[in-house]
């Protein structure tokens, strides 16, 4: 399918009079990391490209072709995880926005559907606007609400949202054809007194590589929190790129 307002799909000539008239651009950095028995490698790819399609046609925005592969330091150890370093990732992402800014374009948000790489973005766009005084780069969140936090049916593992009630509901909704729920599996892990305080990956104490009840997500509920997702970003858009 052709999306109007992804990089990907444009021609050159196109390409070249949208990023100069667009609001901006976005660009997802996203990760290669298991969420376990039930959802597939590609799920924070997925809800980040799809969301940041929806955020791109009501704003005005374009969608640059995803870096697929983030900073997932935490699940490394688990089959088809693939993690790069920050700096890798750092200096990945500024060469793309490098290439962006000689073309024009007017601002440009890192997003992902991967808070992981957060720290990242936000290192990121501090170091252009030092280097190069670009006050155009910005970092935005995956935005959630504690009040869609406290709608979810079971409860939610202190220590991270992956694969469980949320993330699989927001991946149900968007690619119903990715979400197995008869795979999920049921774990609240309780990490070591000393986890805080020393490196250590997820495997040392969780099996399944997801947290929480995966099983107990549904698609209205990832219909909410996606819906929640993309107008607080648009309405961000809005109000800061102007
Ligand atoms: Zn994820």
């Amino acid at each position: 399918m052709k999306f109007k307002n992804y990089a990907g799909h444009m021609t050159a000539p196109e390409f070249s009079e949208k990023i100069k008239t667009a609001r901006g651009t976005i660009l997802l950095g996203g990760s290669c990391e298991q969420h376990g028995h039930h959802l597939p490698l590609d799920t924070d790819n997925c809800i980040g490209l799809e969301l940041a399609l929806k955020i791109a046609e009501q704003t005005d925005m374009i969608v640059m072709p995803p870096v697929n592969y983030g900073q997932v330091w935490s699940a490394k150890g688990f089959p088809g995880t693939i993690c790069l370093s920050s700096s890798t990732l750092k200096l990945l992402l500024k060469e793309i926005i490098l290439n962006l800014e000689q073309q024009k374009a007017r601002h440009i948000i890192l997003m992902s559907g991967h808070n992981g790489n957060y720290p990242v973005f936000k290192e990121l766009a501090r170091e252009l606007l030092d280097e190069y005084g670009w006050e155009n780069v910005w970092h935005f969140p995956l935005p959630i609400s504690k009040e869609l936090m406290e709608k979810a049916q079971t409860p939610l593992p202190s220590l991270a949202n992956h694969a469980g009630e949320i993330e699989t509901s927001m991946l149900m909704y968007l690619r119903p054809d990715l979400a197995d729920l008869s795979k999920a599996t049921k774990e609240f892990p309780q990490p070591p007194k000393d986890y805080p305080f020393r490196p250590m990956h997820w495997n040392a104490f969780l099996k399944s590589g997801s947290f929480g009840d995966g099983g107990a997500a549904s698609l209205e509920y990832g219909k909410e929190l996606c819906e929640y997702a993309v107008e607080t970003t648009v309405q961000r858009i809005r109000e800061f790129l102007n």
